[in-house]
């Protein structure tokens, strides 16, 4: 046992700081540490209200922690996710489907490297990619990851996590009522008192007195009260190259008999995208749109057109895409929204909470030192979210001013060169730099099929490399193959997404 105590001091009680408090807690537990944790959140302030879809890290998370998810699905309203349908992205009438689901993980390795000679035997083939996803099948069919056995019991489809949609305010008391033995505090925090000569802060000043404590984490969400507001973090936008500067969320009912959708519909718009979210009580939308092309009076009537029918909009978000120049100062480390935003067109946010709490606990905790490791670590995930978003940009589209001007002046430098490279080559693992720990990320798996939606991959590159790997195109014939009959086969077997949560 490690004798010097430690404090640890969350504040914040939105998602982020309960995953933070759960984390924090079974790495101290694991890791024989003596250190408490308190978590400081104030019932004035709400939590933002929306962050509804996840990534699958979030239910290794949850298996982690030997959570039930079933009972996470009931508690939470959860719906499963089991991937995002891009809408009139590419251009307009057209949708491609993003499974999260990686067949390369259940076919035989490529060899000494990894490679994804399925999508890239597809791609030479002129097939869809998607049809070797179990969740391409799932998704379209609007099915469940379980079937019915004889006996009445479930057995899942397959070895693949899925991810979730769920009601952001109740996901939070879920993780509040798991996170056993932390000290709860109500106090709003209007500021900090520091060490005059490390800069450290030593206590925060609260309107219920000050808190003490060794190691402070700021989850206060955009209002980044101790990062930004204490330790003068630096905001670094990516404006740039992500012009939306407005969420304007807005809940829909579901209709009687309506299934529900076990998929994240991204729908592109005249001046940015629609994301439609079903939970089991209601479908969480939001309009993401840049206040340089529309107003928000224009965008309500926008969706209002498109969708047939009245909105009533929960709110105008400003947002300001980017992330803190350095995630940790000093004795601060900042997490969720605090630390970074990006428009949630693929469910990034929690899933880099959780990964950077993994990075943070498995490397950091124990000495609480590598600040610039962490932060070196922390930037680069986001940035290549960042990139990995604005790819996605890179349409046909022309037809109003604000995707002319997407495609004039906001893809980034990145992409271009990302793109102009795989003109003569098929992405592959290096052109991927994996983080510490091998923790997920977006790599080339993610990227193939948004590259294949979008109509960027090159058939006779990937031909041209098949010919050079014989044994590749064997496999990739075979695996594609077996997994698209197996796959077309087992769907219909599933269960449907509504029964199937209706059942639990
Ligand atoms: C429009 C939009 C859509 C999104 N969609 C997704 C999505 O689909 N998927 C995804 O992964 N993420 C999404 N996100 C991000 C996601 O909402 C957040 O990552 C997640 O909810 C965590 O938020 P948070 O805990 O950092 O902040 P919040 O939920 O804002 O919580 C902040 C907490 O800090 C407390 N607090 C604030 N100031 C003080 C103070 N001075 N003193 C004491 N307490 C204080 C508040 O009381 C609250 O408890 C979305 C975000 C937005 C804006």
């Amino acid at each position: 046992m490690n004798d010097v105590a430690r404090r640890f001091v969350i504040v914040g009680g939105g998602t982020a700081g309960w995953l933070c408090a759960l984390m924090l807690q079974e790495a101290i537990a694991k890791q024989k540490l003596n250190a408490t944790v308190t978590v400081v959140e104030s019932s004035k302030i709400p939590t933002i209200g929306v962050g509804e879809g996840t990534t699958a890290v979030f239910r290794q998370m949850l298996k982690h922690f030997g959570f039930d998810e079933f009972e996470f699905l009931r508690e939470t309203q959860a719906t499963v996710k089991f991937g995002i349908r891009h809408k009139d992205w590419r251009r307009l009438g057209y949708h491609y489907d993003g499974p999260i689901d990686d067949p390369h993980l259940v076919v035989e390795p490529a060899g000494s490297v990894p490679q994804s000679y399925i999508d890239i035997f597809s791609c030479a083939a002129g097939r869809r990619l998607a049809d070797t996803h179990l969740f391409a099948y799932l998704l379209d069919q609007q099915k469940a990851p379980f079937a019915r056995k004889a006996d009445g019991g479930l057995v899942p489809l397959g070895p693949f996590h899925h991810a979730y949609h769920f009601d952001q305010a109740l996901a939070g008391q879920y993780l509040r009522r798991k996170a056993k033995g932390v000290d709860i505090i109500d106090a709003q925090i209007s500021g900090a008192k520091r060490d005059a000569l490390t800069g450290n802060i030593t206590a925060l000043i609260g309107d219920v007195g000050n808190i003490e404590g060794d190691f402070f984490i700021d989850c206060t969400g955009f209002r980044r009260a101790l990062i930004s507001g204490v330790m003068g973090g630096e905001w670094v936008s990516y404006g740039s190259v992500l012009p939306l500067n407005r969420a304007m969320p807005f809940w829909l009912d579901i209709k009687e008999g309506e299934e529900l959708s076990p998929f994240t519909m991204a729908w592109a718009q005249s001046c940015g995208w629609l994301w439609m979210i079903p939970t089991q009580a209601r479908i969480g939308c939001g309009y993401v749109y840049s206040d340089a092309f529309t107003t928000p009076d224009q965008a309500k009537d926008e969706i209002e057109t498109v969708l047939g029918r009245k909105i009533e909009p929960r709110n105008d978000i400003k947002i300001d895409a980017g992330r803190q120049r350095e995630a940790w100062i000093g004795n601060c480390l900042s997490v969720g929204l605090a630390s970074s935003f990006l428009e949630p067109l693929e469910a990034t946010s929690i899933h880099g909470t959780i990964v950077q709490m993994l990075v943070f606990t498995s490397y950091h905790l124990k000495a609480l030192d590598g600040h610039g490791a962490y932060n070196d670590f922390a930037a680069r995930q986001v940035d290549d979210f960042r990139d990995f978003i604005n790819l996605h940009y890179v349409s046909e589209r022309r037809d109003t001013p604000f995707w002319t001007a997407v495609a004039e002046d906001y893809i980034s430098p990145a992409t271009k060169a990302r793109l102009e490279m795989w003109k003569a080559k098929m992405p592959g693992y290096e052109d991927f730099m994996p983080l510490p720990g091998g923790f997920a990320h977006t790599e080339q798996q993610l990227h193939y099929p948004v590259l294949d939606g979008l109509g960027l991959l090159n058939s006779d590159v990937a031909r041209k490399f098949l010919d050079g790997h014989s044994d590749l195109k064997n496999k990739g014939r075979a695996a594609a193959d077996s997994l698209t009959h197996e796959y077309q086969a087992a769907a219909p077997r599933a269960m449907g997404h509504r029964e199937f949560l209706q059942s639990l």
